[in-house]
């Protein structure tokens, strides 16, 4: 049995908790808010979790992978946080055949589907659906409540709201009051945060997003709409459909900006930017009732997400890109795996 700490209780955080709590191992999770924390990237309302990579099989074979981590997980947790409305990609016409091939490969279902049948949706000139039926969108929010609950409960695992961690070091790390903590795996889980605590160094990104609410005449057809992505002038747009008490989401690469720091800045001219894209038909039906800002953190040099093994005691998540939430149980597995090492 190995003693974990776990610097962090964003989704990465607490899924591994709960992967090192299942294998035996004792665990403390750390962070520097309450827990789950609703400054973590993780806190909201929904993350799309899609399956189909275009052009990529084993991206599209492990996103499957960690759609059944996610099964999994609701049946340990006895919630439904899975929402299985399936997420379509606007595809140029020589755009589809690939992406239908890599689902068959992968024995991913997908379908094209007619833009006219998602009419609440603008869909860029000359292009079509293709449907990722098993893909969908995960209720961020209700995950992370009921994974602190279940993490709260279990006898092998403390968890330390309100605990700000200054530095980390092989098996240790020190509180911000100077505290030293020693374990036998320390796992730095702090999402864009996490470079500054180890790791290397990672290029930060701050993106907006807007929250909508449908209007009465479309609530039905949003309730089961799916998730929809590569919309908007240049393609680089997305929306996440409301459902289960969650409102509808848009946002753009073209309102995803690098920063040299995480802050706070006024988001209201950047939501005016994302809401003159052609997301919505009918855009001036809707209300806008939220606008929010979220960071994240990639490789420098590869543009993706890095898990690395900063000694032979210290795990850090440094980079967590825009697949960061789906593919957390992917991650949890590979860090449980190193905990067993050390552990055996
Ligand atoms: C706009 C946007 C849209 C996204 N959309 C998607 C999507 O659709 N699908 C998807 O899969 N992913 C998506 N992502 C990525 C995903 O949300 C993140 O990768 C993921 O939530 C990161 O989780 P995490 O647990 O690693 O970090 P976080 O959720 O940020 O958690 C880190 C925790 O560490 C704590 N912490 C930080 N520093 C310290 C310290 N020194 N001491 C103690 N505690 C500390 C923080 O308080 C926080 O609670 C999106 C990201 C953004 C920004």
């Amino acid at each position: 049995m190995a003693l974990v700490l776990v610097v962090g209780a964003g989704v990465t955080g607490l899924v591994t908790a709960i992967r090192c709590a299942l294998t035996g191992h004792r665990v403390t999770v750390l962070d520097r808010g309450p827990v789950p924390n609703p400054a973590s990237t993780s806190a909201d309302e929904h993350r799309v979790l899609r399956l189909l990579r275009p052009g990529d099989l084993d991206a599209t074979r492990r996103m499957i992978e960690a759609r059944d981590r996610w099964l999994g997980l609701e049946s340990l947790l006895r919630t439904k946080f899975f929402r299985r409305v399936g997420i379509v990609t606007a595809c140029a016409p020589d755009e589809v055949e690939p992406v239908l091939d890599i689902a068959r490969e992968a024995r991913a279902a997908a379908a094209v589907v007619a833009p006219e049948t998602l009419a609440p949706v603008a869909f860029p000139a000359g292009t079509t659906g293709v449907l990722d039926r098993a893909a969908g969108v995960l209720l961020a929010e209700k995950f992370l409540r009921t994974a602190a609950e279940w993490l709260a409960a279990h006898p092998a695992v403390t968890l330390r709201p309100g605990c700000a961690v200054s530095d980390v070091d092989d098996h240790r790390v020190v509180l911000a009051d100077g505290t030293p903590l020693g374990a036998d795996v320390v796992v730095v889980a702090a999402g864009p945060w996490s470079a500054e605590l180890a790791g290397d160094p990672v290029r930060l990104h701050r993106q907006t997003m807007v929250y909508l609410r449908a209007p009465q005449r479309l609530a039905a057809w949003w309730a089961s709409a799916p998730g929809v992505g590569r919309i908007g002038a240049h393609r680089t747009a997305w929306l996440v459909p409301p459902g289960d008490g969650t409102l509808l989401k848009i946002s753009s690469d073209a309102v995803c900006r690098e920063v040299d720091r995480i802050t706070d800045p006024d988001p209201a001219p950047w939501a005016d930017r994302l809401l003159a894209e052609p997301i919505l038909a009918d855009l001036g039906d809707y209300d806008v009732v939220g606008v929010r800002d979220g960071h994240y953190a990639t490789d420098p040099a590869t543009g993706g997400p890095v898990l690395t093994r900063v000694c032979p005691s210290v795990w850090c998540r440094s980079a967590c890109g825009g697949t960061g939430f789906s593919s957390a149980p992917l991650v949890a597995d590979e860090i449980v795996d190193a905990v067993m090492e050390v552990s055996a």
